[in-house]
């Protein structure tokens, strides 16, 4: 199916061109991101393939129903990103990848919290300068600790079992409850319990109008003192401002995210001899207790591989007239991704 790529890197390419002679399909890529100014490059295409930051509005829905364009292909597991509501009354299918490799995020996710539970960051900028003094660097055990799981889907579930392996006491809340987890030792409970008892609070639940800015001024204000809050999920389940805040306070001990609310116009570009123009991602970048990723946690060999492969089988089968394994209801929208 002849099918325009938006926020292609090099790597993005490579895997999808690899998959591709599997399927055949007409690949176009574009670097640059699907939104109402690049809309117009996808005229004579049936299909397009986006990510995380392209944004499928009612603007550019219309702009691609005009160009005939029936199918969305999502390269990724979360779908905030897509009215699906003007999709399905222009007849578009939506299709995402909802599961290529959570082991890819639920690792990551230990990496940052033994990042910041050890200081390693910290650790390895001051070694590179010949600094071996370990002043600053007293760090705390994860044995023991209450480590709070917010959403145990297919990460979140993942996520939870590495912690217990860690000998941690890991409490849950979900809409849903996971009985493999609970038999493991994962004790669920309320969405205020979990924000008053956890150590570490790491988050896995999908973005919806329920889970914008979970973590704000006044949940933060339940949190235990010096809690550590991870954030790989979506950027808006957390209130920037609010979190710096608390690290301001001394409330949030310290802070990872691989996700942030206003990435889009960052992640994933070299910033690295330009200004960052976004003073509130400046500020959280000067905390020596937060470190900022760039939405990487899904970035393995083996995650890049089943990313590719399921998009073009998603558009293998409706090219084929059958339904999409990964197809995306509308009424998503405001439900969760079970
Ligand atoms: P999933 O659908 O398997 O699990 C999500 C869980 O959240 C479900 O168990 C669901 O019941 C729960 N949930 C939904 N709404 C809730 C609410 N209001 N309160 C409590 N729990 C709620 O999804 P997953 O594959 O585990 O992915 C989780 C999230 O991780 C995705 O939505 C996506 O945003 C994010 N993600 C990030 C990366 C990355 O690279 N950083 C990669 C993939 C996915």
């Amino acid at each position: 199916m002849k099918t325009a790529v938006f926020s292609t890197k090099p790597y993005d390419r490579k895997y999808l061109i690899d998959s591709n002679q599997h399927f055949g399909h007409e690949l176009v890529f574009y670097e640059a991101h699907l939104n109402d100014q690049t809309c117009r490059l996808t005229e004579g295409f049936q299909a397009v393939c986006v990510f995380v930051n392209d944004e499928l509005n009612d603007k550019v829905l219309n702009c691609l129903a005009k160009h005939g364009c029936r199918m969305i292909a999502l390269r990724c597991a979360g779908f905030n990103n897509v009215d699906l509501l003007t999709a399905k009354n222009l007849g578009i299918t939506v299709a995402r990848v909802p599961a290529y490799s959570p082991a890819s995020i639920s690792e990551f996710t230990l990496g940052l919290i033994l990042t910041l539970s050890r200081h390693i960051h910290r650790a390895c900028n001051r070694t590179r300068e010949g600094n071996f003094a370990l002043d600053g660097l007293l760090g705390f055990d994860l044995y023991g600790k209450t480590a709070g799981v917010f959403g145990t889907g297919k990460i979140g579930a993942g996520t939870a079992k590495i912690l217990l392996g860690f000998g941690c006491h890991v409490l849950a809340s979900d809409l849903y409850e996971n009985n493999e987890l609970k038999t493991l030792g994962v004790q669920y409970v309320s969405r205020d319990e979990l924000f008053q008892k956890s150590d570490i609070i790491t988050l896995h639940c999908p973005l919806l109008p329920d889970t914008r800015h979970l973590i704000n001024t006044e949940t933060i204000t339940k949190m235990k003192h010096g809690v550590m809050i991870v954030n790989t999920s979506r950027g808006e389940l957390l209130d920037t401002d609010a979190a710096i805040f608390g690290l301001k306070s001394g409330k949030i001990g310290s802070l990872a995210i691989d996700v942030y609310e206003e990435e889009a116009e960052v992640f994933f570009e070299d910033f690295s001899s330009r200004v960052i123009q976004d003073d509130t991602l400046a500020r959280i970048l000067t905390f020596p207790n937060a470190i900022v990723t760039g939405h990487q946690a899904f970035f393995t060999i083996e995650a890049m591989q089943a990313i590719a492969q399921q998009t073009l089988q998603n558009i293998a089968a409706f090219e084929q007239g059958q339904t999409p394994p990964g197809l995306v209801h509308w009424e998503n929208k405001n439900v969760t991704t079970k």
